[in-house]
C-alpha cells in the first residue's frame, strides 16, 4: 500500500458493478480516498455501500517455456468493507497523507494548505484494512517438468522486472524563473 499509486474502488449500484481508480493514502490501519462532493461515487460511498478496494503494483512479466505458464510478478492488496466519512483533524491529516503519498516532501514545501472553503469542497472517506488480504508473485516462471527437460525447444525463459520511473520534471510555463526544482522532486524515484 505504501508503494502503490492508484487504488481501484469497486461497488455496485442497482446490480451494476463499477470500478473507479483513485489516489489514496494509508494511515495506520485505514486507507483514505478523497474527491469532490459532486462526484457520484463519493456520494454513494458516503452512504456506507459495500465496497472492494484494491491496489496493485506490476513488478514484471514472467516468460515461461509454455504459453500456459506465462504470468506477471506483482504485489496486490484487496480490502473489503465500507467507507466512512472523516472530518476535522483526521480529514486534514488524510489530505496531507494523500499529497505526501504522491510526492513525499510536498506538504512541507511552500504550498498553500487547504482553506476552510476548500476543505468543505472536499470529501474524505476511509476504509478499515481489518478485512484485507495481500498477494505477491515474484521470481521465475513455474514451468512444468517436461517443459524444463525439453532441450530441443530453444526458447528463452525468465522474467523481465519492471519499474515505474520518472522523467525530467516539466516546469509550469507560468513558473517564476528563479524557483528551482526542489530536491524531493529531483530525488523522486531514486528511493
Ligand atoms: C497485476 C496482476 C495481474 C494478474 N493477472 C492475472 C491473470 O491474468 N489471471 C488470473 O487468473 N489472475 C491474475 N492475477 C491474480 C488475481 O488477482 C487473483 O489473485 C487470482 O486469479 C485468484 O483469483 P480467485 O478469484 O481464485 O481468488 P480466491 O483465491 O478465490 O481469493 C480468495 C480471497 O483472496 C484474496 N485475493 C485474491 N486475489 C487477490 C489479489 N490479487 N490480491 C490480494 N488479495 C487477493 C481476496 O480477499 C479473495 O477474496 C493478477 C494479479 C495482479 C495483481
Amino acid at each position: 500500500l505504501d508503494e502503490g499509486l492508484v487504488c481501484h474502488v469497486g461497488f455496485a449500484v442497482d446490480s451494476q458493478p463499477f470500478v473507479l481508480p483513485t489516489a489514496y493514502a494509508r494511515i495506520g490501519e485505514y486507507l483514505y480516498v478523497h474527491g469532490s462532493p459532486m462526484a457520484r461515487w463519493l456520494s454513494l460511498l458516503r452512504q456506507a455501500l459495500p465496497v472492494c478496494a484494491t491496489v496493485s503494483i506490476l513488478d514484471g512479466f514472467v516468460l515461461a517455456r509454455s504459453a500456459f505458464r506465462h504470468s506477471v510478478n506483482y504485489r496486490s492488496v484487496v480490502a473489503l468493507g465500507h467507507f466512512a466519512e472523516v472530518e476535522g483533524e483526521e480529514k486534514l491529516a488524510a489530505l496531507r497523507a494523500i499529497i505526501e503519498h504522491i510526492m513525499p516532501g510536498r506538504w512541507g514545501d511552500a504550498i498553500r494548505h487547504p482553506s476552510d472553503g476548500e476543505l468543505q469542497a472536499t470529501v474524505v472517506l476511509k476504509i478499515s484494512l481489518h478485512e484485507a488480504s495481500a498477494k505477491i508473485r515474484s521470481g521465475p516462471p513455474a514451468d512444468l517438468e517436461p517443459d524444463l527437460k525439453d532441450r530441443a525447444r530453444k526458447v528463452w525463459a525468465g522474467h523481465l522486472p519492471l519499474v515505474l520511473s520518472p522523467l525530467a520534471p516539466v516546469p509550469d510555463p507560468a513558473l517564476q524563473q528563479d524557483i528551482p526544482a526542489p530536491d524531493y522532486l529531483i530525488e523522486y524515484g531514486k528511493r
